[in-house]
């Protein structure tokens, strides 16, 4: 459980230079999520003797040494070639002595934090693959700034393997949810947007957030808020903060592109990125991918996770490499954009122009990923047609320009009454389609009388006139335990719809 109260996480994040009008985004969290991952004892601990001004060695000795299993990672670590030292390294007093305070400190959170939230059972994610990657990026940070600012490079390595400690947190609290987001970024959509819309926040903002709540170092938590978009930080960091965030920035794409089968266009975006972050004079980006990837295979077996990776990488970034020279940088980010561009289009074709949410094309697609859901996890699922009452009346009487503007505030409106994780689309010319997961008919009818009544309660304004109007809907679920396709779910919920019509209209009928 979570012990720390909002007064805690305001001060936290006043300290960390969040915004604390950022009010939306903790007050998102805390409705959401209100079982915080909380550090185990030791990390703590540590985190406490080493925030004093004279960080007591001696003690912060006692406290890793007192857990063996970590002492034992440790000194595995600091005697791996990682570190390269050539005498054996036999204590903690010795390891401190030889890496530093800091870098030791960086070590035993790394692993205690690794121990306490590895799971051997998958949970809405794949462990072994999230803490993989949570290495590499460690991995990568720590050899970015051992390039760019070598005193940053002691911490340098935690920072890498928290940033991701959001999305690990999402999966876990909100694992219906997650899993929405995980199939929306299998779709092609960029995984902040998914998550900004599926659930209110993203897993850069929950890792900042968690940051804060675990009293980490101030300069930690604000680039591992903006680990994927370091430019949102101008103005709010310091500069050696944004230059962490940069790094973590270029760590997530060495993450990406050592688990892609095409390296090119990764590596072209690494490149110019390290060119537009003016790093590009200090490593060469494909020899620092190999660096990354030799490092991660030494040091994965202390985490305890198998290294299966069985591909040559210096072939695949030399084919890259050799792809690369043909093109242009020009080439390479017109070929980056043209990705950014398509996934644009796709989400883009998927959208009612008019209302701005989902089209039928849209709705088609959300319905059917979400009916492989239920069926998969036996999870309820509703769906309500709604369509407005004598709508040609409207256009006949305040004109088509009117009509469109109530299509207009009907989509608002209904999105305004709707959880996040619900779905609503425009079905057709008047005509509106909400998807609801996890929901019961009996709970379906609940919510369509919630809209219904919202509906007619407001009043739409067009120039001069000013009118209301109703809705009637139609519900329908999925039968629990039988196989049912989208389109007859459709036909029921548009049977339903007819008979709410026949019933005199503004009203929700249930289908039988
Ligand atoms: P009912 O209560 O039986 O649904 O009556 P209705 O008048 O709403 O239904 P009907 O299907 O007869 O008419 C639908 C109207 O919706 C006719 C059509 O012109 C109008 N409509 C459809 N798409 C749009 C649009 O994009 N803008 C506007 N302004 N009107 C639209
Ligand atoms: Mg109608
Ligand atoms: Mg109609």
């Amino acid at each position: 459980m979570n012990d720390l109260g909002n007064t805690d996480i305001d001060r936290g994040h006043r300290r960390s230079g969040i915004p604390v009008e950022n009010r939306r985004i903790i007050d998102a969290i805390s409705a959401k999520i209100d079982d915080l991952p909380t550090l185990p004892g030791i990390a703590i601990k540590l985190l406490e003797a080493v925030r004093q001004k004279e960080p007591d060695i001696p003690r912060i000795s006692r406290i890793i040494s007192s857990d063996v299993v970590l002492t034992t990672k440790i000194l595995k670590l600091a005697n791996s070639p990682f570190y390269g030292f050539a005498s054996k390294i036999t204590t903690i007093e010795r390891a401190i002595a030889m890496l530093g305070i800091s870098t030791v400190k960086s070590l035993a959170l790394s692993f205690s934090v690794t121990t306490a939230f590895y799971k051997k059972s998958d949970n809405g994610i794949n462990h072994a693959q999230f803490w993989k990657d949570s290495v590499v990026s460690a991995v990568s940070t720590k050899l970015l700034a051992e390039k760019i600012r070598p005193r940053l490079s002691a911490d340098a390595f935690f920072m890498g393997l928290l940033k991701d400690m959001g999305a690990l947190t999402m999966a876990y609290s909100l694992p219906e949810e997650y899993a929405r987001v995980a199939a929306a970024v299998g779709g092609g959509r960029n995984q902040f947007e998914a998550e900004n819309e599926i659930i209110g926040f993203n897993h850069m903002e929950l890792g900042e957030y968690l940051a804060v709540s675990w009293g980490m170092p101030e300069e930690f938590c604000l680039p591992i808020g903006c680990h994927h978009c370091p430019e949102k930080m101008a103005g709010s960091g310091s500069s050696e903060m944004l230059l962490r965030a940069r790094m973590l920035h270029l760590a997530c794409l060495f993450t990406e592109m050592l688990n892609a089968s095409d390296m090119t266009l990764l590596l072209g975006s690494i490149q110019q990125l390290a060119k537009d972050y003016e790093f590009a004079d200090r490593f060469d980006c494909a020899k620092l991918a190999e660096e990354i990837h030799e490092q991660t295979r030494e040091i994965l077996p202390i985490f305890d996770i198998q290294f299966k990776d069985k591909r040559d990488l210096s072939k695949l970034l030399d084919k890259a490499k050799s792809e690369l020279a043909y093109l242009s940088m020009e080439l390479v980010n017109t070929l980056v954009q043209k990705g950014k561009e398509v996934e644009f289009f796709r989400r883009q074709a998927a959208t009612d122009d008019m209302t701005c949410v989902r089209n039928y094309k849209g709705f088609c697609e959300d319905l059917e990923r979400e009916i492989s859901r239920s069926q998969r996890y036996g999870t309820p699922l509703t769906i309500l047609l709604g369509d407005i009452d004598h709508f040609k009346k409207i256009n006949d009487t305040f004109g088509h320009l009117a009509g469109d503007e109530a299509l207009k505030t009907i989509a608002q409106s209904l999105k305004e009454a709707l959880r996040l994780s619900d779905y609503i689309a425009r079905y057709g010319g008047e005509e509106f389609a909400v998807i609801l997961p996890e929901t019961d008919l009996d709970d379906a009818m609940l919510v369509a009388e919630r809209l219904r009544i919202k509906i007619a309660g407001r009043t739409i304004s067009f120039q001069e006139s000013q009118f209301r109007l109703t809705m009637s809907f139609g519900a329908a679920s999925m039968p629990m335990g039988k196989p049912c396709t989208k389109d007859a779910l459709i036909q029921m919920a548009d049977n339903a719809l007819y008979r709410a019509k026949e019933a005199g209209r503004n009203c929700c009928v249930a289908s039988s």
